[in-house]
């Protein structure tokens, strides 16, 4: 039986090539672009991850409307990556263009509150359940200055994270175990500033006793988690693994931080409100502002309370928190539109029933097919595995990831209109996306594997 580690080598290089001749062909002026863009771009691309999309070089877009987008030669693509999340409530959703387009008219930043900040600010309140609430401009950064506020009430110097944890650019967060358990820095982690053994515990995912013997001696300021894993591919946790989380902090008296900026897939009020988990501490990026930077971190009374304490009037400015553009007037008009009229409990609603069919579709080609392999869905979020059973750790997913054949499933979707996430093979629902969408995926999915297994 072909798995996604036996499968027919040469053939998955053979498809491979033909891929790549059709795409290069089919995209002459993104090509011309890109040749123009390596004069001026390192590697020819704004940003290192783009440089994983796997064509010869990125198709550059003229148009994103919805669930799709155009290229500037001229094709349409259903777009299920989404801007990584970005741009989960769809490209340009109206209410928060139009939002946008007035706050532009009426002052873009100023460093002052706007009526927006206490109307999200609320909004926020009713759907995760924490009172207090700062904004960012990115959800790395209210990652970063989470673990500053854990550190400066608890007088504690570590974080706890997961094995293959992402949790944006924080350098504490960059690390992984090794084979033997120590931390070490993660594979590809560029110059980390000091060894992260010095700032990191790291934990696999779903090991409450591997996260009890991390907190015990009392030096871990906070655990800071993604309630399922979306970075290495979707991990689920086993039922139990949240009270033990919970549990174990509470007695330990190390704070948890829940990073929903991919879970927020799981409802409107992400995996904490769909799970009812009770974290001190919230964060959440990427898609709250429609795809305006914006995110913000919520605090519970405890802790809003604690950092009230330590901050001084004078030093507010200097103290490694908050940041010019944070909570900028633009940002939370378009955050304010976006959670108000975009990704509202009806869209969730919506949302979740196009991530199973998309399942499914995945679903019955591998039965079909016999092939050893899994779909596992996170709410409004699906993905495929290689393996036949869902992973219970990061590592386990890792050690079953399949590049080459990863890109081939992506290249082959993208000639034929379906743009995949190209890290793993995950695909996002957003209020704009149809079945149609969902079913021109299914479709694709089994062409390819018909091809692969010929
Ligand atoms: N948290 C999680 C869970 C993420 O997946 C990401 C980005 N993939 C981030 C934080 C960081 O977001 P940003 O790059 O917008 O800062």
């Amino acid at each position: 039986m072909a798995t996604g580690t036996s499968l027919d080598r040469a053939r998955v290089g053979s498809l491979m090539e033909r891929e790549q001749r059709a795409f290069v062909n089919a995209h002459p002026i993104s090509g011309a672009l890109f040749d123009r863009a390596r004069g001026s771009l390192l590697a020819g691309v704004p940003m290192p991850w783009m440089v994983k999309w796997p064509g010869a070089f990125p198709p550059f877009v003229d148009v994103a409307d919805g669930a799709h987008f155009s290229c500037v030669d001229g094709h349409d693509y259903v777009d299920f990556c989404l801007g990584d999340t970005g741009a989960m409530a769809g490209h340009g959703p109206a209410p928060t263009v139009a939002a946008v387009e007035r706050q532009l008219r009426r002052g873009i930043t100023h460093m002052l509150p706007t009526e927006d900040a206490a109307w999200v600010g609320e909004e926020l309140q009713r759907r995760f359940g924490l009172p207090s609430w700062q904004f960012a401009i990115t959800a790395t950064d209210a990652n970063r200055f989470s673990i500053r506020l854990a550190r400066m009430i608890s007088g504690r110097p570590l974080i706890a994270v997961h094995d293959f944890n992402y949790h944006g650019t924080v350098d504490e967060t960059f690390a992984w175990l090794a084979d033997d358990g120590r931390v070490e820095p993660r594979r590809g982690s560029i110059g980390p500033p000091i060894d992260p053994a010095l700032t990191t515990r790291v934990v696999p995912f779903n090991d409450a006793a591997a996260l009890e013997a991390a907190l015990t001696d009392g030096h871990v300021a906070a655990v800071l988690i993604e309630p399922a894993l979306t970075n290495v591919g979707i991990v689920l946790p086993e039922p139990g693994y949240h009270a033990a989380v919970r549990e174990i902090t509470r007695r330990t008296g190390t704070l948890l931080i829940i990073d929903e900026t991919h879970t927020i897939c799981a409802g409107p009020g992400g995996a904490t409100a769909a799970w009812r988990l009770e974290p001190d501490v919230l964060v959440i990026g990427k898609t709250i502002g429609g795809g305006i930077p914006s995110a913000a971190y919520g605090l519970s009374q405890a802790v809003a309370d604690a950092v009230t304490a330590g901050m001084s009037l004078e030093d507010a400015d200097v103290g490694g928190i908050g940041g010019t553009l944070a909570g900028y007037a633009l940002s939370l008009a378009a955050t304010r539109a976006t959670l108000g009229e975009v990704l509202t409990d009806a869209a969730f609603d919506r949302m979740l029933p196009l991530a199973e069919r998309w399942a499914e579709g995945v679903r019955q080609v591998i039965d079909d097919r016999h092939l050893p392999w899994h779909v596992t869905r996170l709410g409004a979020r699906a993905e495929y595995h290689f393996m036949a059973h869902p992973p219970r750790t990061g590592r386990e997913q890792w050690d079953h990831a399949d590049f080459e054949l990863e890109r081939l499933l992506h290249l082959y979707a993208l000639n034929r209109g379906v743009l995949m996430t190209p890290f793993h093979n995950m695909a996002l629902m957003s209020p704009a996306t149809s079945e149609a969408d969902v079913d021109r995926h299914s479709q694709v999915f089994a062409q390819a594997v018909n091809e692969l297994l010929a």
